[in-house]
């Protein structure tokens, strides 16, 4: 799939960042072809990018596939809240928490806090991991990562009444006010500890370096995000001057959003008016993965069509030339517009299920006994 030239693009001067989870897919799930499918046509006006919490390899679970590096289906990436990060697939420098600080100085932190947990007393238990080191963070637990769910919630409750997590806080902040460091209580059974300022903003400063890069600045930097209220991970970036924040609610809610702003077709594009480049991407998110030649990414388009919607005509009048269409394994009948209305409904179905690795065996089997079912009619 291509894509104009950052600087070619019809409004080169808006970027639109995104917020992962509840902003472009729900919680920890996979993201759906329509949002994908409106995320291409928008990257034809502007440039886009996403910006969430966790990592690279979360985010490629969510937003990508195998085959596809969610690398390459955003202008930049910026996992981490921009500590790593990727413009146009390439890695741009990336940073660290250990690197900021310091092995001496972190050093001196983690043996505050060891000591500091080696003392408390009333604990309902103690596990382990009490120190999580992460790229960008340290996550510091008294009770210890590893506690059970049942020890969590004891661990919670504790806390409750004794304010354990928050003396432990203010007692850091005291000890430790000279080093810049924000920290933050969330979840049942730890805190975080992060440098000042690396939130969510922590990736503008990737975009307004474009400006030395390929001389572009960027005037509208929208923002999209669900956790915009004060204490949520999106509100530092959403209240940021720099930014256009934009509240949502949900992945539908993001989309309606982004179609009014930027005049895209409220209906998602008929499938049979898409490159086949896009149909391709959005065919591999439903993980059926033989759509490389021709011919084969009309069988697989065929698989997809949204449920209720007519074949669209013009995708099989418009191709070119049939005795053109490759194929590299199987001879494939060339699509008979009849013989696909009569199996449309059957084929139509799979657009309706679920997207999950659980269904992914079921839409591969399923497409190989209609490859199957498909040779045979045609052979006779
Ligand atoms: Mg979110």
């Amino acid at each position: 799939m291509s894509f104009p030239d950052l600087k070619d693009r019809p409004l080169k001067d808006t970027i639109c960042l995104f917020d992962v989870d509840e902003t472009l897919t729900k919680a920890r799930q996979s993201v759906k072809p329509e949002m994908l499918d409106l995320l291409l046509r928008l990257r034809q006006k502007c440039a886009i990018g996403y910006v969430g919490g966790s990592d690279l390899l979360k985010q490629q679970e969510q937003l990508g596939t195998p085959s596809i590096p969610v690398t390459t289906l955003f202008d930049f990436c910026f996992p981490e809240n921009g500590l790593t990060a990727f413009r146009l697939g390439q890695p741009l420098t990336s940073t660290s928490f250990i690197q900021h600080l310091g092995q001496e100085k972190y050093q001196k932190l983690a043996k505050f806090c060891l000591r500091y947990i080696s003392e408390l007393e009333g604990l309902p238990a103690m596990t382990g991991t009490f120190i999580e080191f992460r790229n960008g963070m340290i996550n510091v637990s008294p009770v210890g990562r590893n506690a059970s769910k049942a020890q969590r919630d004891e661990f919670n409750a504790w806390d409750d009444k004794n304010n354990c997590r928050a003396k432990f806080v203010e007692t850091l902040q005291k000890e430790f006010a000279d080093l810049g460091l924000t920290f933050s209580i969330g979840g049942q059974i730890s805190f975080d500890v992060f440098p000042t300022g690396w939130d969510k903003t922590y990736c503008l400063r990737h975009v307004e370096n474009e400006k030395n890069v390929s001389g572009i600045e960027y005037k509208n930097i929208h923002f999209f995000g669900d956790k915009w209220f004060e204490g949520g991970n999106d509100h530092e970036i959403y209240e940021d001057p720099r930014t256009i924040g934009h509240a949502v609610r949900d992945p539908e809610h993001t989309m309606e959003l982004v179609k009014e702003l930027f005049q895209l077709p409220r209906q998602m594009a008929q499938l049979s008016d898409l490159p086949i480049e896009v149909l391709e991407i959005i065919l591999q998110h439903l993980y059926i993965s033989f759509i490389y030649t021709h011919d084969r990414s009309f069988f697989a388009v065929m698989e997809a069509l949204p449920e209720g919607q007519a074949i669209g005509e013009r995708l099989f009048y418009d191709t070119p030339d049939t005795s053109q269409w490759t194929v590299k394994e199987r001879q494939w009948r060339p699509l008979d517009l009849e013989f696909a209305k009569r199996r449309h409904r059957y084929w139509a179905s799979v657009w309706g299920m679920n997207w999950g690795l659980q269904e992914y065996t079921r839409v591969k089997r399923r497409s190989y006994e209609r490859g199957r079912l498909w040779w045979q009619d045609g052979r006779r």
